[in-house]
């Protein structure tokens, strides 16, 4: 017992700085699919003063994702990391060759109303796959909620939605809805740095969360 506590005493500043959460052991971790969204010619939503592309910050706030999944142990394959315009097929089709476990896609939010703000999450509903839909309702609602303790954002809940990219995917898939492009005072809050890496921490958590969860689970049974 002593010698755990030493252990603990001289360690304790070294893992104060790990990430959260216990790491992986590498050959049983998932794979996770980070889906980039737009790209290329496609350049999503935009806004001036100050400028935006939603392109550019799907990117910026993927490789965050990518970035603190790999610390914690996950596998992750990103769908693009340029500025290239893919297929929405072909995402679909890079997350069923890397067999991926989950498909998570980050996107940013545009409205005609301009006082529209916050975080969105979508899943799809699918009626022929009711495992998967509930799995997907699940992480939903892990990565949404890990996300406003993350950012502080105001939550715009957990949504149906008939995306391509979650709808012909075969495993687990949301769509995150990171924010407002059109909503000036948001827009500023996602062009720095340290807000995309709170975000990028709230998918990150969301997606360890769950992982986590399922676990326990199959663990009581
Ligand atoms: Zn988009």
């Amino acid at each position: 017992m002593k010698f755990v506590l030493l252990f603990l005493s001289l360690f304790a500043p070294l893992l104060a700085g790990a990430p959260t959460g216990s790491v992986l052991n590498v050959p049983d971790a998932p794979t996770v699919v980070l889906d980039v969204g737009h790209g290329g010619t496609d350049r999503g939503a935009r806004a001036h003063l100050p400028y935006c592309e939603e392109k550019k910050l799907c990117l910026l706030t993927a490789r965050l994702v990518r970035q603190y999944l790999e610390q914690l142990g996950y596998h992750v394959v990103m769908t693009r990391n340029t500025d290239a315009f893919l297929p929405l097929a072909k995402r679909v089709e890079i997350a069923s060759q890397a067999q991926a476990s989950i498909f998570v896609s980050v996107h940013f939010n545009s409205s005609r109303s301009v006082e529209a703000q916050g975080i969105e999450v979508f899943f799809h509903d699918s009626s022929d796959n009711r495992l998967r839909a509930r799995a997907s309702h699940k992480l939903a609602d892990t990565i949404l909620n890990r996300i406003i303790r993350r950012t502080c954002a105001s939550s715009r809940g957990v949504k149906k939605g008939n995306f391509y990219v979650i709808r012909e995917t075969s495993m687990p898939a949301v769509l995150v809805e990171g924010g407002f492009i059109s909503n000036k005072e948001e827009r500023c809050l996602l062009k720095t740095r340290d807000y995309q890496e709170k975000l990028a921490r709230g998918i990150a958590d969301g997606v360890d969360q769950y992982f986590k969860a399922r676990k326990v689970v199959r663990k009581v049974r």
